[in-house]
């Protein structure tokens, strides 16, 4: 049984007969199509020279010295009748010749569409003398009143002239239609090559008749009378003395579209059967008129060559088959995401470049989608690793089954879908999205958040426009609401364009100098002298101006990039208390911020010790700020490097505590020596009895655990009152100053304006 259906198939394969996929079909008619190059340029190059050869050998002369049956003709007529042929061959080489390389290069131009239709239409004005050619076709059948050798030549003509006539109309067609954005595996290019293939063999047919029989065709004039109307009549004698055998000429065109149409084989042989018996045919008819007799072996060569034409077919037509089964798959592999099926991102980004070409994207008329899975996460520790992959693929598929075939989807990473779809009902179409994805999982509530940017500027890398889409998507996941799309629009554009700038220059800042330490002072609450400065950066650019941390620091955080800021903060504060230590000015402990964006990324014990070193700045000068959100991943990596800068000789200060999600298990598990409190703290602390409770208890439970305190942000008198009252060790805010540029910082102190503490600073 196995065998069997083995061979079935290997008979349904080689004949053609299976169905291919979309992309088999369109690698084959694109074989075709360059075949259809190659066969074209041979003809157009093959019809010049015959061409100039019909002028020179029989246009030329005849219209000087005309025949006997050409007496009375323009010369016009006469030079159509030598030359025709020729020139409507010529012209469809061209057109060929053109659209085919038009067919198989990806991009449109108004000249490549141009050219075809122009050489089609010369082709096609040649072609409308057909109701001369007819006229004499028909005068030729009458002359002889049954279907001899003449009125078949000319009834060949007329087909011939008749298929050039269809396929220039076909270029024409499909050149208008291709243009205006038909599909590339569209009927009409695959009408072309079948008319480009019947033209080829009615010419070799036509020729190769005209050939074979020319010892019947005019080798003398007869003047005789029309019986029944008795007027005089011109006739050609037929004779054969003559024995050209110029079948080659069919053959290679037999050759031509034995190659051509082998997209499948079967159409392949039915055609050449039909031909090769419809020439035998004609060729007996012309020995039974007494023409030249078609021998034994003329038909047994025929025959073979038939034969072997077919095989060539079957052939050829296997190894494409199996080249583009085998192509098929490997793009398949490239192109499609493994785990939804959808399109792969880069192959995602291709297509959208295509489909723009393809189509005029006019202002905001297509737009692209960013889409983010909520709760995936929670879906996926929960219900593990295989059903998420399930999910995605599902919410793959909703997205699929909401948008059109025309939009181009993709999974770009994790749980992020990107579409590119046209700018129509957009939002319905997401809010059916997230009902869709909702229902998967009632318990969870997965849903979406989706960022939208409309395209406006056609030539826009698809990836920069994807990543306006996330921007939006970033913007919305941070607001406050229930919305679950929001647009790109201007402001968010000015931002884009900030943070790129951000990334793309922070190299260039610190090079030039632009980054700036920043000092705010910090006092012993008890006495409110200056026990020490936090340093906190500056960007002061040429472009932009004086930019706040606000702005650059959570961009440089969001790519990775934080690290050379904190680098170069830390030289610029070692570099200035060297300063102080060699002209022997006032020297304060400066604390440093490191961001948890820098775990992972360098390490910090290492960075701060080569750096402190170089400059000579003692350790104990040094504290290193981390935030509370440095602490919910990698808990040991931050264990580590905080019992390493203590051993080091380095103070670590517990930053912004508060302000997120605070958990005490924090100060249980990691050794900091200050705790500083958040400003969040004091927001609303006047007459907030209950705030003022929570900050006496976590003072005191610092205290118990054996930590320092200080708390930011303190702006009144009451406020720091308060906090001496609870035993706050330090305080710092804008009542004791703003962070100040280095040169304000000493004026100030020398100016007397700060006490340094005559205790131990540290
Ligand atoms: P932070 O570390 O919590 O720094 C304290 C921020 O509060 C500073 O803002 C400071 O100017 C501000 N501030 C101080 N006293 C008061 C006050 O009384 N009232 C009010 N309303 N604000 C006060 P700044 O300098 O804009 O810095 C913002 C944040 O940027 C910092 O918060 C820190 O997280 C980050 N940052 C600044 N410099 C660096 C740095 O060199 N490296 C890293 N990784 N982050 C930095
Ligand atoms: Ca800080
Ligand atoms: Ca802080």
């Amino acid at each position: 049984m196995g065998t069997l259906s083995k061979i079935w198939n290997g008979f349904l394969n080689i004949f053609g007969l299976r169905k291919n996929s979309k992309y088999v079909k369109n690698y084959l008619n694109e074989a075709n199509m360059r075949s259809g190059v190659f066969m074209s340029f041979v003809i157009f190059v093959l019809e010049v020279w015959l061409v100039i050869r019909q002028m020179k050998d029989y246009a030329i002369p005849r219209i000087i010295a005309p025949k006997s049956n050409e007496v009375g003709l323009l010369p016009f007529e006469i030079l159509y009748k030598y030359t025709s042929v020729y020139f409507v061959l010529m012209f469809f080489g061209i057109a060929m010749f053109v659209y085919s390389l038009q067919y198989l290069s990806k991009k449109k131009s108004l000249s490549k569409m141009i050219i075809p239709i122009v050489a089609a239409s010369f082709s096609l004005a040649v072609c409308c003398f057909l109701p001369l050619e007819f006229k004499q076709g028909i005068q030729n059948i009458r002359f002889s009143g049954t279907l001899d050798t003449t009125a078949i030549y000319s009834i060949l003509r007329l087909v011939f002239y008749g298929a050039i006539f269809l396929f220039d109309i076909g270029i024409i067609y499909s050149s208008i239609y291709r243009y205006k954005g038909g599909k590339r595996e569209s009927i009409s290019s695959v009408l072309v090559i079948s008319l480009f293939a019947f033209v080829c063999l009615t010419f070799g047919v036509m020729v190769s008749y005209s050939d074979f029989t020319s010892s019947t065709i005019y080798t003398g004039i007869q003047v005789g009378i029309n019986e029944k109307t008795g007027d005089p009549i011109i006739k050609d004698v037929l004779g054969n003395d003559k024995y050209n055998k110029q079948i080659i000429c069919f053959l290679m065109f037999t050759i031509y579209i034995g190659c051509l149409l082998i997209w499948n084989p079967m159409i392949s042989i039915g055609i050449l059967g039909t031909l090769f018996l419809g020439f035998f045919f004609l060729l007996d008819h012309v020995a039974s008129l007494g023409g030249r007799v078609v021998t034994d072996g003329d038909k047994i060569n025929y025959i073979t060559f038939y034969i072997s034409l077919a095989m060539v077919a079957m052939s050829i037509y296997s190894q494409r088959l199996s080249e583009a089964k085998k192509d098929e798959e490997l793009e398949e592999l490239a192109t499609k995401d493994t785990i939804t099926g959808l399109l792969s991102f880069e192959y995602f980004t291709l297509q959208v470049r295509e489909k723009i070409a393809q189509y005029k994207i006019e202002r905001g008329n297509s737009v692209y989608l960013f889409i983010n899975i909520t709760n995936f996460k929670v879906y996926n520790d929960q219900k593990g690793f295989k059903k998420g992959n399930e999910f995605l693929k599902t919410v793959g598929q909703i997205i699929s089954d909401v948008f059109n075939e025309n939009s181009l989807i993709t999974r770009q990473s994790d749980d992020h879908f990107v579409v590119f779809t046209i700018n129509l009902k957009v939002q319905d179409k997401i809010f059916e999205v997230a009902r869709r994805v909702e229902e998967q999982d009632p318990e969870i509530k997965p849903s979406i958040k989706v960022g939208a940017a409309e395209v406006y500027d056609p030539r826009e890398d698809p990836h920069y426009a994807v990543e306006k889409a996330r921007y939006a998507y970033a913007e919305l996941k941070r607001m406050p609401t229930t919305k679950i799309i929001l647009f790109y629009d201007d402001k968010m554009h000015d931002n884009y364009l900030m943070n790129q700038y951000i990334v793309t220059h922070i190299d260039e800042a610190i090079k030039n100098g632009y980054l700036k330490a920043y000092y705010q002072p910090v006092v012993w609450s008890k006495g409110r002298t200056l026990c020490g400065v936090e340093a906190l950066a500056r960007w002061v650019d040429p472009k932009y101006g004086f930019l706040s941390p606000a702005k650059f620091i959570p961009v440089l955080e969001n790519n990775q990039l934080i690290y050379k800021l904190d680098k170069e903060i830390l030289r610029i504060v070692c570099a200035d208390i060297r300063h102080n230590m060699d002209k022997g000015l006032p020297v304060l402990p400066v604390s440093i911020n490191f961001s948890r964006a820098d775990f992972g990324v360098i390490d910090i014990v290492e960075v701060v010790n080569e750096i402190v070193d170089q400059y000579q700045v003692p350790h104990e000068l040094l504290h290193v700020e981390i935030t509370e959100s440095a602490l919910t991943n990698e808990v040991d990596l931050l264990k580590n490097t905080i019992n390493r800068l203590h051993a080091k000789g380095f103070a670590t200060w517990l930053d912004d505590f508060g302000s997120g999600y605070s958990s005490f298990n924090v100060l249980k598990d990691f050794d900091f020596d200050v705790l500083k409190l958040d400003m969040a703290f004091l927001v609303g602390f006047n007459g907030n009895e209950k705030a003022k409770a929570l900050i006496k208890s976590v003072i005191s439970l610092a205290d118990q655990i054996g930590m320092k305190t200080l708390c930011e942000g303190v702006e009144t008198d009451e406020q720091a009152k308060f906090l001496e009252e609870a035993s706050c060790g330090r305080l710092q805010g804008y009542l004791y100053g703003k962070p100040l540029s280095y040169d304000e910082l000493l004026e100030k102190i020398q100016k007397g304006e700060y006490n340094i503490s005559k205790e131990k600073l540290y």
